[in-house]
């Protein structure tokens, strides 16, 4: 048999195995593995895209791996998900680095931070500006590896119930934020209440909580915070564009032959890909419905909102940088890449954008 008939063809188990370089017995051995998601059952993007990374692994393996899938609470609560991949119950976990700053604050640094970087520069980072070897270094010591599995893109500012014209109108809102974005309004004296997705929309519904944030104008319409709040408001200064991530426990991800782990690899990435397209391509059909067919208020943040918003974003960062080394470490990684891809993206596609006609 020629070489090319063999690759092709792929009929005879070891001999494929033999041509990737995986011994003739891994290469037929089945892996039957769980993932848990923080998502509830069916929620577009997150939930279905972790259904369909786990379809495609299946297909591309022919079937030697297969992996069934758990949305938040069926197998574990949706933030016990770290946990659980860390300590090698579950072999998988589909998540936001976002939810553990209690194990490691650099751990936000890799969902999004506030006036960080957009989701696309998230990934030019991540893949090619050394973001992604210090997510894993970051991970290391939970035993898990980990890959960019979505992305949301820019995500808009939150909920209202009443206009936020100063900075004074923050002052005692009960808000869902997570993260150093959280952080931050905390010390303009919000209250801040971190939930999985699926208990949001009640919280606020009953007043639980007076405002909130998610992600963009596709999934909160799906959860149906118009509902239950008139304002919304642009821009999310505190998640310019959060990664989502693929957790792999490190003994599962040890156990697998070179051309599974390829195969986990190239599914994540789609995964990447399809994620932030599908967010860009039904984002803007969803404000278009959220304005002309609930009445939405779209508002954006006054001018000097930001600006107080940055300066105490960067002091929360340089104080927790201070106090943390791998904060301190990445935070540099990040800052370094964000100021030179900041100056490409100012005269490339912000200027295009700006432009007449852009
Ligand atoms: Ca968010």
């Amino acid at each position: 048999m020629r070489r090319r008939d063999l690759l092709l063809g792929g009929a005879i188990a070891c001999s494929v195995g033999a041509i990737a370089g995986a011994p003739a017995v891994l290469a037929s051995k089945k892996f039957r593995w769980r993932m848990v998601t923080s998502w509830p059952p069916n929620f577009p993007v997150f939930q279905t895209g972790a259904e369909r990374f786990a379809k495609q692994v299946y297909a591309m393996s022919g079937g030697r791996l297969s992996i069934k899938v758990f949305a938040g609470g069926e197998l574990v609560p949706p933030l016990g998900v770290f946990d659980a991949v860390s300590q090698g119950g579950m072999q998988m976990g589909h998540s936001g680095a976002v939810f553990w700053a209690g194990k490691a604050p650099a751990t936000q640094f890799f969902s999004s931070i506030p006036f960080g970087m957009t989701g696309q520069q998230m990934n030019a980072w991540l893949y090619y500006g050394g973001g992604l070897e210090l997510w894993n270094e970051v991970y290391a010591p939970f035993n898990i590896v980990v890959f960019p599995a979505c992305n949301t893109g820019v995500q808009m500012g939150g909920w209202f119930n009443k206009k936020i014209g100063a900075m004074a109108d923050f002052g005692g809102l009960k808000m869902r934020i997570p993260g150093l974005g959280g952080k931050v309004l905390s010390k303009v004296g919000v209250n801040v209440v971190l939930l999985p997705a699926g208990e949001l929309y009640m919280a606020l519904e009953r007043g639980v909580i007076d405002a909130v944030e998610w992600a963009g104008p596709y999934h909160d319409l799906q959860i149906g915070f118009h509902r239950a709040a008139r304002y919304y408001y642009y821009p999310g200064w505190h998640e310019p564009g959060s990664a989502i991530e693929l957790l792999v426990n490190r003994k599962a991800w040890e156990s697998l032959p070179k051309d599974l782990q390829t195969i986990v690899s190239v599914a994540a990435a789609q995964s990447n890909l399809l994620g932030l397209s599908e967010f860009d391509a039904k984002n803007g059909l969803a404000l278009n419905d959220l304005v002309t067919k609930y009445n939405v208020r779209v508002l954006q943040f006054p001018a000097e909102i930001i600006r107080a918003l940055h300066k105490l974003s960067a002091e929360t960062l340089e104080q927790i940088a201070a106090q943390d080394p791998m904060f301190s470490k990445v935070y540099s990684s990040f800052k370094t890449f964000a100021g030179k891809i900041d100056a490409w993206t100012e005269i490339g596609e912000k200027a295009y954008m700006e432009a007449p006609g852009g």
